[in-house]
């Protein structure tokens, strides 16, 4: 059934499209220390509350051409960007659950839903959209709310518990990379911080990185953190190289050698492409006749 795929695919768009619009309120009044549900949105110029037809993810910026309907003030693109991000996130998560889903066998008995695999589905939304919202706050601020941090290793190790069979991560592996991962980081940090004299990484990425081997398993934790710091190191070095003529202008190499960088960023990005290229190797492999998931 196609069309059942395409309408499950355009369900998948418009509901990561919504919560990538729901993490922008979180990526800024989470910060601020200001409720994410009260009040409505406004506009940060004016005040304006912003009108439920004016509201709708992507569509209405581009329909505004990225201004405040009232004052006129410029949006940011990274509102809509942020929403179709997610939009994409939300269907490239969803894409190896379809099967299971639209089981056509299992839609016609209703004793036979597949909750099972739409717990995976959407343990695993909530952990990785709520990834997005601490790499957009840890790129914001360089702080990564407790808030958000602090339930996500217990989520995901929960998500082990009850669908570890299906996404391939039992829990016992959920338990150990959320331990191993954790107490890793926290001793590279303190070294760091022993041979240096100052911090380089924050507590927040300790609780981020333990929920990244909490969801992905004890297994994928080595080579999250190699990606994640090679590709930090290739951002520092080209943003180093485009700013450097500022740089040297302000304050010399000193400036360079101070650069500071968010980790988290780097870890939700490590965390996403693990989770989304070790799918498809494991479904290359099953196309092969060699399952690896099931
Ligand atoms: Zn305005």
């Amino acid at each position: 059934m196609p069309w059942l795929s395409l309408i499950a695919a355009v369900f998948a768009l418009l509901w990561g499209s919504l919560w990538g619009s729901f993490l922008n309120v979180v990526v800024y009044r989470v910060p601020a220390g200001l409720s994410v549900v009260h009040p409505r949105s406004r506009c940060s110029s004016c005040g304006t509350p912003i009108a439920a037809w004016h509201n709708i993810p992507v569509v209405s910026w581009i329909w505004l051409r990225g201004h405040c309907s009232t004052c006129k003030a410029p949006i940011s693109p990274r509102y809509p960007a942020v929403e179709a991000s997610v939009a994409v996130l939300s269907l490239a998560l969803a894409m190896p659950w379809l099967p299971a889903l639209l089981d056509p066998a299992a839609l016609l008995d209703p004793a036979g839903l597949p909750w099972r695999p739409l717990l995976a589905l959407l343990g695993e939304q909530a952990v990785v959209f709520t990834w997005v919202a601490i790499a957009l706050i840890d790129a914001d601020t360089f702080l990564i709310p407790d808030v958000l941090s602090l339930p996500l290793p217990l989520v995901a190790i929960g998500i082990a518990a009850v669908v570890g069979e299906q996404r391939g991560v039992d829990l016992q592996m959920a338990v150990l990379g959320a331990v191993v991962a954790g107490l890793g980081l926290w001793l590279l940090m303190w070294l760091y911080a022993r041979m240096t004299g100052r911090e380089g990484l924050g507590f927040g990425d300790v609780k981020l990185l333990a929920s990244i081997g909490a969801l992905l398993g004890l297994g994928a934790v080595p080579v999250v953190l190699l990606a994640a710091a090679l590709q930090g190191l290739a951002f520092a070095l080209l943003y180093a190289l485009l700013s450097r003529g500022k740089a040297t202008e302000e304050r010399g190499l000193q400036s360079l050698r101070h650069l500071a960088i968010p980790f988290g960023p780097f870890l939700v990005l490590g965390g996403i492409e693990w989770l989304l290229l070790h799918r498809l190797g494991a479904q290359a492999m099953a196309a092969q006749g060699l399952w690896l998931l099931d």
